[in-house]
């Protein structure tokens, strides 16, 4: 298999200038990938600068037809070269295959909606006191960085390129320094169907060494970034010295919240999926299971049997629905939390240890009668760990649900239609979901309230964040 390992800038792969690389390991195998040039500040001026000059150039005033025709090009190329992303993403984060294969999918199917996006994004015409016209215009921005996490990588990358250049904007894409392989592919790819040289360029590298380069640089007007809460807030006190517009994703903590009255045997048999998927590492994982105490021991019983059923292990079988931890660190950080809810006397019903010798395994923990005042209850872990608690009545659970500093997203189990308005609205987080799951729609706006977020990925919403709003006046 061929291995995308220069940065791509205008158009081109490049070797990083100061000799800089990044070994990959296959959390799987622990066994070596590849290696990738790192970037260095002056690769993230030379690709800003490029970036800027493409837009300045052609790609800011280029018809929005032709503009659409090229994302559904990359769409299209996308699908074509599915498997190769698939193999790529299972290969530098232990992703499943299969999983894998869907999110190659999903990203293309992101560039689909943008690229008919871009004839729907409409203004106002405004009937002003003064009489004569008056109408909003949206127009593209500049160069703006995006910025990516290791969990997702392929998807996230294109929830924020898309959008960006459906708008009319230049993107510097950066992926996260363990996961930039899909990136690498995106550029290479979204040239291959008729990008222009210097529209999205993507420069791997440790945010540590180059991120304060590129959220600072003064040719970027906006920075969207997909990561954890400590660096969202570094990068939103960064771009605020020069006012650049920021789109922050963050850390979640989400309830599930399951009530008697609901398919509860349903809902404890496909909750387990709702944190553990992914092996846990995802913003939206509901970590925290709220069931109303008559039927919290059967349901924590069926969540239980569930959850040893999950399939465990090679991320290259197309069975296997849980890969290993992201990278060997990221297990280190999970097992740490582990130790301190054994510490704390929590139950574990199940979980919790390594099934294998080899790679960064963990299997999925289920923790029953946990301190709320501990750890593995209040922050985000980002792995396989679920804490189920017991509740009583609803205005008291409500309480508890938002007493964390995050608010993504969550799921309501009931078949009383009032009650699932009331306790939807009554969350404070960004996202809903009732008697499912699926927190994740292309066409709908997704992000979070409170310490999770500030702006949303995909829908009209995130195309509208791509572009400063004018307000054009004509006099009689
Ligand atoms: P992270 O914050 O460590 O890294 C995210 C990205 O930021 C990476 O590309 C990293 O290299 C870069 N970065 C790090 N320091 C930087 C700096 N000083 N300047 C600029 N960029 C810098 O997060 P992660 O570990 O990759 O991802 C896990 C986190 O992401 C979790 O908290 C998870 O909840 C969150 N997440 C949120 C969503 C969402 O949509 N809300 C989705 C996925 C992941």
């Amino acid at each position: 298999m061929s291995y995308p390992t220069q940065l791509f800038i205008n158009g081109q792969r490049q070797s990083s200038k100061s000799g800089r690389k990044i070994t990959l390991l296959n959390p799987s195998t622990e066994q070596p990938v590849c290696e990738v040039d790192a970037a260095s500040p002056a690769e993230v001026d030379a690709a800003c600068t490029s970036a800027h000059k493409a837009w300045e150039n052609g790609w800011r005033d280029l018809p929005p037809g032709k503009r659409a025709e090229i994302l559904f090009n990359i769409a299209r190329v996308l699908r074509d070269n599915q498997q190769w992303i698939a193999k790529l993403e299972m290969e530098q984060i232990g992703k499943p295959i299969a999983d894998a294969r869907d999110e190659a999918s999903l990203g293309a199917r992101v560039f689909e909606y943008y690229a008919g996006g871009v004839s729907r994004l409409y203004g106002q015409t405004i009937p002003v006191a003064r009489g004569g016209f008056d109408f909003t215009l949206r127009q593209p921005m500049g160069v703006t960085a995006a910025i990516a996490p290791w969990n997702f990588p392929f998807p996230i990358a294109c929830w924020k390129v898309a959008p960006a250049l459906a708008a009319g904007n230049c993107v510097i894409l950066k992926p996260a320094s363990i996961s930039p392989l899909t990136a690498l592919a995106l550029g290479e790819l979204a040239s291959q169907a008729g990008l222009p040289p210097g529209v999205l360029q993507v420069l791997p590298g440790a945010g540590a060494a180059m991120g304060d380069a590129l959220v600072t640089h003064p040719l970027v007007r906006k920075v969207s970034f997909t990561g954890s809460t400590e660096v969202g807030r570094r990068i939103m006190e960064l771009a605020s010295r020069d006012l650049k517009r920021v789109s922050l994703e963050l850390g979640g903590k989400s309830p599930n919240i399951v009530f008697a009255d609901s398919d509860w045997r349903k809902a404890a048999e496909s909750s387990p999926m709702s944190v553990f998927a992914n092996t846990g590492q995802d913003c939206c994982a509901r970590s925290r299971v709220f069931v109303e105490r008559s039927i919290f021991d059967e349901f924590v019983a069926r969540f239980v049997d569930a959850t040893q059923k999950l399939v465990i292990g090679d991320p290259s079988k197309e069975e296997t629905q849980l890969g290993p931890m992201a990278s060997m660190a990221q297990r280190s950080s999970v097992e740490d939390f582990l130790v301190d809810a054994r510490k704390g006397g929590a139950r574990f019903a199940c979980g919790g240890d390594r099934p294998v010798a080899t790679g960064a395994f963990v299997s999925p923990a289920v923790l029953v009668g946990i301190e709320k005042s501990s750890r593995c209850w209040k922050e985000e872990i980002f792995g396989p760990v679920a804490a189920i608690t017991p509740f009583d009545d609803e205005a008291s659970m409500i309480k508890e649900v938002n007493d964390s500093p995050y608010g993504l997203s969550g799921s309501v189990w009931t078949h009383d239609i009032r009650k699932a308005l009331r306790v939807s609205r009554a969350v404070q987080s960004g996202v809903i979901s009732v008697n499912c799951h699926n927190s994740v729609h292309v066409e709908a706006p997704f992000g979070g309230f409170k310490m999770s977020g500030i702006g949303r990925d995909l829908g009209m919403t995130a195309l509208e964040g791509y572009t400063e709003l004018k307000n054009i006046y004509v006099a009689d």
